[in-house]
């Protein structure tokens, strides 16, 4: 029976779900969280289905050492009863230049993802880091990449070719790759059992970061994100697409260095250093329904953000058949599918108030509507899990 432990890594948090096969359908036999890894105490808490969570607070050092800790435990628990019970682990790495799919983790991967650090400076050194603390560790363990770029290999040269001189693409690989692209799939494959024959769909995966994707016929044709993660929508901290000849002029105004700026426009920025209250969209709401008018802006901006897009894509699509909201903002926030759906009634799309207000997976369009509205919860580690196991076995 395969058994396959995937990772979802932050910079000081480590998550997991462990996957096994019986039959062809897999089954989660663990899932796990640890929080401020490399602080004095981190805290952890386990969980097996239908039981109550385990949790506590010891000291881990790094994600190496998240994993060992969470392995020990499952393995007291009798979940895995040694390492040779364990075929993989899975990660769901984010930038691997040109590699893309899912890839063994070994010299040349490692070598790659160091390449294009420099476009993923925040996420690929903590999966680097990971993979060589657990290659270290436990040296006999197979590990495979899943790359969050991996469900875009299908988008149209001209909608990933930015208009710059033509060799900075084959030199220096400036061009779009996008990301999220766990979520999109897994969205993608949910749609296509739930709404089957709906051949144009557009997924708003809204969260701390947030991505929208053109998927037609189950293959991505657009997505916001481009060569890094910086790009596309505003997101909670980060500013999103942005005019590069605005640096300059920033930079002198307030004697800023480059990195400096950078810092800024990729920490303190997006719906944080638009609104000046949070980078969570819950209190910018609270703050906007209060009255504070650049709070109400920085929601107004995000909503039509979206809008924007989703126009766009609706244009490359020709038409659209379902959009689907999804992450932490798409899935809770009832206010902001009703800004976006606002102005989408020349395509012939209704939202259902009602099904709007409420709660966990299901249609929130109207029966008369001409393109269904989904609200769906993402699940990227199933897709990462699945295709580690096909990567095992072709
Ligand atoms: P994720 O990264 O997908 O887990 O999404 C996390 C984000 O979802 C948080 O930063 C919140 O801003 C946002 N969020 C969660 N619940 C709500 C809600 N009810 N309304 C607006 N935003 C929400």
């Amino acid at each position: 029976m395969d058994k396959i432990f995937v990772m979802n890594l932050g910079t000081t948090s480590f998550k997991f779900k462990l996957y096994a096969w019986e039959t062809e359908d897999p089954k989660v036999l663990a899932a796990g969280e640890l929080e401020s890894i490399g602080a004095q105490e981190s805290a952890w808490e386990i969980s097996y289905p239908g039981g109550e969570p385990k949790s506590g607070k010891t000291p881990i050092a790094d994600h190496g050492m998240a994993f060992e800790h969470c392995f020990a435990i499952l393995q007291a628990d009798g979940i895995l009863k040694d390492l040779d019970d364990l075929t993989a682990v899975g990660y769901k790495a984010v930038h691997g230049g040109n590699l893309s799919g899912t890839c063994l983790v070994d010299d040349a991967l490692i070598a790659e993802m160091e390449r294009v650090t420099p476009f993923a400076p925040a996420h690929n050194p903590i999966y680097l880091n990971a993979m060589k603390n657990i290659r270290s560790r436990f040296p006999g363990l197979t590990q495979v990449a899943r790359f969050e770029t991996s469900f875009h290999g299908s988008i149209p040269a001209p909608r990933v070719t930015y208009g710059v001189p033509y060799q900075w693409q084959q030199e220096v690989g400036i061009r779009r790759y996008g990301f999220h692209g766990s979520s999109h799939q897994y969205i993608s494959q949910t749609v296509a059992k739930l709404q089957p024959g709906a051949r144009k769909i557009i997924n708003c995966h809204l969260g701390g970061s947030s991505s929208i994707c053109a998927i037609l016929d189950g293959k991505s044709v657009a997505t916001s994100m481009g060569a890094t993660l910086q790009s596309g929508l505003f997101n909670n901290n980060r500013v999103g697409d942005f005019e590069a000849f605005c640096i300059k002029p920033v930079m002198d105004h307030y004697g800023y260095t480059l990195d400096e700026t950078l810092e800024i426009l990729s920490k303190k920025s997006g719906l944080l250093g638009l609104s000046g209250v949070s980078n969570d969209l819950r209190l910018v709401m609270d703050a906007a329904a209060e009255g504070n008018a650049q709070a109400q802006l920085a929601v107004e901006t995000l909503a039509d953000n979206i809008l924007g897009y989703i126009g766009m894509y609706a244009a490359y699509l020709n038409g659209l058949d379902a959009l689907v909201f999804t992450g932490g903002i798409g899935t809770n926030s009832s206010l902001l599918r009703q800004m976006v759906c606002e102005n989408l009634g020349y395509l012939g799309l209704k939202l259902d108030a009602r099904k709007n207000d409420g709660r966990g997976d299901g249609c929130i369009s109207t029966e008369d509507s001409a393109v269904k509205v989904w609200r769906l919860k993402t699940d990227e580690e199933s897709v990462v899990a699945a295709c580690v196991r096909e990567y095992l076995h072709p």
